[in-house]
């Protein structure tokens, strides 16, 4: 027998008609190209994606034509988000730290019919116009005073192409199932693999991921989303404040820039915000630098790759504010984890909480997960054994965009995400490894993340990267590229020294190589895949 509740699709145009009903007059701040701190509210947002929506529909789009964008965290982006999926095209969110190769490779796989794109990145499209058949305009996001000329280009100006259209727009009923979004994620082999998010995904992970025990976010926050609009919808932060009701605080491009992010923060009130440990790094120096205090912020999301104990500890010590991380990955939309303590636990020591609170969290509803040894059975959540992290839920990927083989989406029903995980008792989950990066010495397992996070305990070591090196007898062994902080001259005989007494003999690295930079990914994780280069040649 059938329920007898409504068949009410989840869509995110059912998130726009709640904010604009229930919150017309919460604020949306950002910083934009053209202007240092622009402010409206959700109600002028969403008559401006009606403008949008009108002059999307008057270019003749159908219904899952791909829209792309190319920009930074702001409210035209924002518009984008909402007109362009609720109108029923796609929005393709591009990351314009990909190399010029990759947006050439994604635009076209995606066959983007046209691109939304802030001035900055003008030059990068006039370089590979001639190589994206598929697209028929680039519009820019500024008004007429702030535009770029190009010689190559025939360039829209996103004010004029909204002006003068009607504020009204009658969407159409779409599908829950029907296609929202489309983020690549920027592997650091092979391709990059389009993962597709559906108005149903969408909105369920909004849901979750404001959730009490996940972000926990209120009519009473004010977010501000420093993780970029171009990788996984910022963890979905557009959307969770919309049907939250909270105020959004947008930076810009100025992600990383102490002063405009503290200046947000302390004059917009923000409660709340999510971006990569780099970026709390950043902001944690210059606060210390400057003497500044941010009495407002209460909780930042760390994410995207593993945070220091030292900074989270520094966070709460320091500026007062519970740094809390999370994991996730593009193909979970992103959030499958995050640290919340269980009451449980309250009496736990600070030694065990230390250990917690660097762990990848708990798993959130809507994620079930597991973990299967290489043989494929099931391990214990016993806080020892080890294997692959595998999930499913209404907000994973089971397919990528049209690929030919589908390898996000296993016979088993279960997605495979590539991290080497263990699960303690209470359900904490530990990121060891990525399996590609797993480093076998001897039939052993040695984990790289393990000994990056020993090495960047020490005081002198800025940053660091584990891999294996072919090893006649050992079949691999570990070795470390550090980078040394400002002015130190710490020797790799000290920095192996260090390792001793913290792991297993074996385990410790043979050889450290001083670096001035690691190589990073477009999304800021190491990429190995250079290092490893640099070893074969
Ligand atoms: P992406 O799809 O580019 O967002 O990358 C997802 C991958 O980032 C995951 O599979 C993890 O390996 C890594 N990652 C995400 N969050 C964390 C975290 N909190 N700690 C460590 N690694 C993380």
């Amino acid at each position: 027998m059938n329920g007898l509740m409504m068949d009410f699709p989840l869509t995110i145009t059912s998130v726009m008609d709640y904010a604009k009903k229930v919150y017309p007059n919460v604020e949306i701040v950002s910083v934009t190209s053209d202007n240092p701190r622009h402010r409206y509210t959700y109600k002028d947002a969403f008559k401006r994606v009606n403008q949008l929506s009108n002059a999307l529909a008057a270019l003749g789009l159908q219904q899952g034509d791909r829209v792309a964008t190319l920009a930074w965290n702001d409210y035209r982006h924002f518009e984008l988000y909402y007109s362009v999926s609720c109108s029923g095209y796609v929005c393709h969110t591009i990351n314009p730290r990909l190399f010029s190769e990759q947006i050439e490779f994604i635009v076209n796989h995606a066959e983007d019919q046209y691109l939304f794109t802030d001035p900055m990145f003008v030059p990068v499209i006039e370089g590979l116009i001639e190589k994206l058949p598929t697209l028929k305009g680039v519009i820019v996001l500024t008004s007429e005073e702030h535009m770029p000329s190009s010689d190559k280009l025939d360039l829209i100006c996103y004010e004029n192409f909204i002006a003068g259209h009607s504020e009204e727009f009658n969407y159409p009923q779409l599908e829950e199932n029907n296609a929202s979004s489309l983020c690549y994620t920027s592997g650091t082999t092979g391709n990059p693999k389009g993962v597709l998010y559906s108005h149903r995904s969408t909105v369920l992970h909004g849901l979750g991921s404001g959730a009490p025990n996940a972000f926990n976010i209120s009519n009473r926050e004010v977010v501000m989303p420093i993780v970029p609009m171009f990788h996984v919808n910022a963890w979905s932060l557009p959307y969770t404040c919309a049907l939250s009701g909270s105020k959004i605080v947008f930076p810009g491009n100025k992600m990383a820039d102490g002063p405009t992010l503290t200046s947000l923060i302390n004059d917009e009130g923000v409660t709340f915000s999510a971006g990569v440990p780099t970026v709390w790094l950043a902001l944690y120096n210059y606060l210390k630098a400057e003497g500044i205090a941010v009495p407002t912020l209460e909780r930042c999301i760390v994410g995207g790759s593993a945070c220091p104990l030292s900074l989270i500890n520094a966070f709460r010590d320091d500026l007062d504010v519970n740094l809390q991380t999370a994991w996730g990955l593009t193909e979970t939309s992103p959030l499958g984890s995050i640290f919340t303590l269980k009451p449980e636990l309250d009496n736990a020591s600070e030694e065990e909480l230390d250990k917690l609170k660097v762990k990848q969290g708990l798993p959130i509803f809507g994620v079930d997960s597991k973990i299967v040894d290489f043989e494929g059975n099931e391990l214990p959540w016993d806080g020892t054994s080890f294997g692959q992290l595998k999930v499913r839920g209404p907000w994973v990927a089971k397919a990528y965009y049209n690929m030919e083989k589908t390898d996000a989406h296993e016979e088993d029903g279960w997605f495979d995400t590539g991290d080497i995980v263990t699960y303690d008792k209470h359900g904490y989950m530990q990121i060891t490894d990525r399996s590609k990066d797993l480093i076998k010495s001897g039939g052993e397992w040695i984990s790289s993340i393990e000994l990056e996070n020993l090495a960047v305990d020490h005081p002198e070591i800025a940053e660091a990267a584990a891999i294996g090196y072919e090893h006649e007898k050992w079949g691999e062994r570990p070795m470390i590229f550090a980078v040394r902080k400002e002015g130190s001259t710490v020797s790799a005989e000290e920095l192996i020294a260090s390792y001793q007494g913290k792991i297993a003999k074996w385990c410790i690295p043979d050889i450290v190589e001083f670096v001035d930079e690691l190589p990073h990914t477009a999304t800021g994780k190491l990429d190995k895949k250079v290092l490893r280069q640099k070893l074969s040649v």
